[in-house]
């Protein structure tokens, strides 16, 4: 088997993960639209606030209105954080099944799309959660773990996806420059999450700010939202291979050109449908 590259051969890929639907995604997103930085927005959809109910200042969370203007203007990926943010491992398994597939149902009706995406409501997650995500048909599903090493999961591996890192770490930009100083042997992801109310409540909206200003100049890392990382990568383990030693051949049955390191910096592209001898 090749090595897997993210397309048009890139080793990195780095997106952002913010939960919530809070006011203040509004802001990371035009901060994310300057700089070139795609992401994700993990929506509760029976948690907007009221048409006519105060925010509070707090955790101030958007409207209906509001959010569907928002989020679609953007063009950021919508995935689940539970209709109402039940925490997934304190809930029978109908309430379970409701939450996820009631989010993920207004969602598709609201942003027009497919949802494939989530996030666990408190980071709860177990095997019951997991296998209920599943028959739902959500393909990845980020909890609260988090770990440093820019470590992308294989196949159901997704359905408890760690970040790198929350924002808050005090060595945040120290990641960032050692993700853009590496070249790495297997493909890595730099995978940051949050909420955008902690940016307010912080003030310290500096921290995303910088983030997202270096990490928009690196040229040799593959922008993209959390599910078509995701999707990219399950696309590369449906590839299918040719047995013998002397007939490398690789067929693609999938819908995505997926790239392959065939040696040192040599690159290849397998289109859709398509057989290629390496
Ligand atoms: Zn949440």
């Amino acid at each position: 088997m090749l090595k897997m590259r993210f397309p048009n051969g890139l080793k990195k890929a780095f997106t952002l993960s913010y939960d919530d639907n809070l006011v203040d995604d509004i802001r990371l997103m035009e901060i994310m639209q300057a700089n070139g930085i795609k992401g994700t927005f993990n929506v509760s959809s029976g948690l907007y606030c009221g048409e006519n109910e105060d925010p509070g200042e707090r955790w101030p969370r958007l409207t209906y209105k509001q959010a569907v203007e928002a989020y679609n203007k953007f063009g950021v990926e919508v995935a689940v954080h539970g209709y109402v943010h039940r925490d997934f491992t304190k809930i029978t398994e109908p309430e379970l099944y409701l939450e996820i597939s009631l989010d993920k149902a207004n969602l598709e009706r609201d942003y027009n799309c497919v949802v494939r995406g989530a996030a666990y409501p408190y980071g709860g997650w177990n095997e019951t959660a997991i296998h209920a995500l599943k028959h739902c048909g959500i393909k990845y599903c980020r909890t609260v773990w988090c770990d440093p090493n820019f470590t992308i999961p294989s196949g159901d591996g997704w359905l408890s996806l760690k970040a790198t890192c929350h924002h808050d770490v005090p060595n945040l930009m120290e990641l960032a420059k050692s993700f853009k100083e590496m070249d790495p042997r297997e493909a890595k992801m730099f995978y940051v999450w949050g909420h955008t109310a902690e940016f307010r409540n912080n003030k310290n909206w500096h921290v995303i700010e910088e983030l997202c200003e270096f990490m928009g100049k690196c040229n040799d890392v593959w922008h993209a939202t959390n599910i078509e990382i995701c999707e990219y990568c399950l696309a590369y383990e449906k590839l299918e291979w040719s047995t013998a030693p002397d007939t490398r051949m690789v067929y693609n049955p999938t819908a995505k050109e997926i790239w392959l390191e065939v040696w040192g910096d040599k690159v290849i592209s397998v289109k859709p449908g398509e057989t290629v001898k390496y």
